[in-house]
């Protein structure tokens, strides 16, 4: 257990925390957590946490893809994993919104 956050060496709280991943909550997991919002777990509980992902359908879910183009748009592909865990079918419509320079979001439209 550690006594001091790495980031700013303030004294750390043992707390729970709540693990969520793709917003999924997979329950609480203790922390030893600092003022700063940095969160450490011990090793057992982070092998915990990364069984409840894998559980869930979450583990690893991120992928790389690349860019390519049809035309004039542009065009991403979605993997399957991220498709099936999101329940998107082909010619179901989307909505694409900019949510900063960096990231996009894709929202299925109900
Ligand atoms: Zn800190």
């Amino acid at each position: 257990m550690l006594e001091k956050c790495i980031m700013c060496s303030k004294k750390l709280k043992r707390e729970k925390v709540d693990y969520e991943v793709c917003g999924i909550n997979l329950g609480k997991f203790p922390a030893d957590v600092c003022s700063c919002g940095e969160q450490y777990f011990d090793e057992e509980t982070a092998e915990r946490m990364t069984e409840a992902a894998k559980k869930a359908g979450v583990f690893g879910i991120a992928k790389k893809t690349k860019v390519s183009y049809t035309g004039k748009s542009l065009m991403v592909r979605i993997p399957k994993q991220i498709a099936e865990f999101a329940d998107l079918k082909k010619g179901e419509e989307v909505e694409i919104v900019p949510e900063g320079r960096k990231k996009i979001s894709v929202r299925v439209v109900d």
